[in-house]
C-alpha cells in the first residue's frame, strides 16, 4: 500500500521511529474508516447471511434447534467471520440494524422450517451488547415477531454472562419483558463471567450455554470436567436447560450424556450452514 511505501521511505532516509509510527497509525485509521464504510454498503447491499448451526437433544441425538450466526459475504474478500466485523459494527453502532436483519432472517426462515410440516424447532439469536442496552430492544423484537408470524415460543435471545452482568437491574427487566412476550433466555458463554448463584436465580433465564474453552477440555480426565460438571449440578439445583458449546469428540457426547446435559451443539454434529443445507439434514434427519 502507499503507506507501506511511505514507512519504507521514512525507514530509508533514517527519519525517526516517531514519523513512522504516525505513518503506521494514519494506515489504521485508514483501513478502519475504508471497512466502516464498507461495512455501511454491505446492509444496503445485502451481503450478509445467517448461517445455521444445529442443537441436538442430548439422549436422543435429534435435532431440537438451531443458532443463527451472521457471515458477511464480502464480493471480493469472501465469507467474513464474525469476529472481524462485529467489534467495528457494534463500535459504530452499525450492529443495531445489521442485528435487526439478522432476527428478521433467522425468524423468516424459522417459521419456513415450522411451514413444511416438520416437528418445530427453535432458533437462538445473539445478542449484542449494544442491542441489549437499548430501551426499544422489545419493541423491535416484537415488530419482526409480527413481521415474520414465528410464534415467540420458538425464539431463544442469547446474551454473554459478561453483558448480563453489566447491569444487573437492566438484565432484569430485560429478561422480565422479553419473557411475558412468551421468548426463551439464553446466557451464552458461561463460565467465563463472574455472575453469583443469587443473581443467576433472579435473572430466571431459561438456558445455561457452556462455554466451548471449558467444553473444549473435557478429555475424559476427571480434572479438566470440573468446571462442566459445576454447570451441570447447578443447572439441575435451578432448574435451567444447560446446553454445551463446540461439542468436537465422542469423549465428550459421552461425558455430556453421563452428566444429563440437555442439549449440545457443536462440529460433531454439524457446523454452522445456509439454510438451504440445514434444511436437508434437518429433514432427512427426521427421517430416519
Ligand atoms: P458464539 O455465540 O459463542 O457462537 C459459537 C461460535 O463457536 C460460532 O462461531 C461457531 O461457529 C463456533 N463453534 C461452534 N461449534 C464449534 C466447535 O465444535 N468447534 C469450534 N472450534 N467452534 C465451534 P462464529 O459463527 O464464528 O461466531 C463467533 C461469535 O460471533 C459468536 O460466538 C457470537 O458471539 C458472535 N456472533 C455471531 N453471529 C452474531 C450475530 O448475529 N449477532 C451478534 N451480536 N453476534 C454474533
Ligand atoms: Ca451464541
Ligand atoms: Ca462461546
Ligand atoms: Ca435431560
Amino acid at each position: 500500500t502507499n503507506a507501506d511505501v511511505a514507512m519504507y521511505r521514512a525507514k530509508e532516509k533514517g527519519k525517526n521511529n516517531f514519523q513512522i509510527y504516525t505513518h503506521a497509525l494514519n494506515a489504521k485509521a485508514l483501513e478502519r474508516l475504508a471497512l466502516e464504510n464498507s461495512l455501511r454498503r454491505a446492509l444496503e447491499y445485502k451481503e450478509f447471511v445467517v448461517h445455521y448451526q444445529p442443537k441436538v437433544d442430548t439422549e436422543s441425538e435429534q435435532v431440537i434447534g438451531m443458532e443463527a450466526l451472521v457471515r458477511w459475504q464480502h464480493p471480493k474478500w469472501g465469507l467474513v467471520p464474525p469476529q472481524k466485523f462485529i467489534p467495528l459494527a457494534e463500535e459504530t453502532g452499525l450492529i443495531v440494524p445489521i442485528g435487526e436483519w439478522v432476527l428478521h432472517t433467522a425468524c423468516t426462515h424459522t417459521k419456513a422450517l415450522h411451514n413444511m410440516g416438520l416437528k418445530p424447532l427453535t432458533v437462538a439469536v445473539n445478542l449484542s451488547a449494544v442491542q441489549f442496552e437499548l430501551q426499544n430492544l422489545t419493541k423491535m423484537v416484537s415488530k419482526v415477531l409480527a413481521e415474520t408470524g414465528l410464534d415467540p415460543q420458538y425464539l431463544e435471545l442469547e446474551i454473554t454472562e459478561s453483558v448480563a452482568m453489566q447491569n444487573v437491574e437492566h438484565t432484569l427487566n430485560m429478561i422480565r419483558d422479553l419473557k411475558a412476550m412468551g421468548i426463551k433466555f439464553a446466557i451464552d458463554d458461561f463460565g467465563t463471567g463472574y455472575s453469583s448463584l443469587s443473581q443467576l436465580s433472579n435473572f430466571s433465564v431459561h438456558k445455561l450455554k457452556i462455554d466451548r474453552s471449558f467444553v473444549s477440555k473435557i478429555n475424559g480426565e476427571k480434572d479438566n470436567s470440573i468446571i462442566p460438571s459445576t454447570v451441570l449440578a447447578l443447572g439441575k439445583s435451578l432448574d435451567l436447560s444447560i446446553v454445551a458449546e463446540g461439542v468436537e469428540s465422542q469423549e465428550q457426547v459421552d461425558f455430556l450424556k453421563e452428566n444429563n446435559c440437555d442439549e449440545m451443539q457443536g462440529f460433531f454434529f454439524g457446523k454452522p450452514m445456509p439454510i438451504e443445507n440445514f434444511k436437508q439434514l434437518y429433514s432427512t434427519d427426521l427421517n430416519i
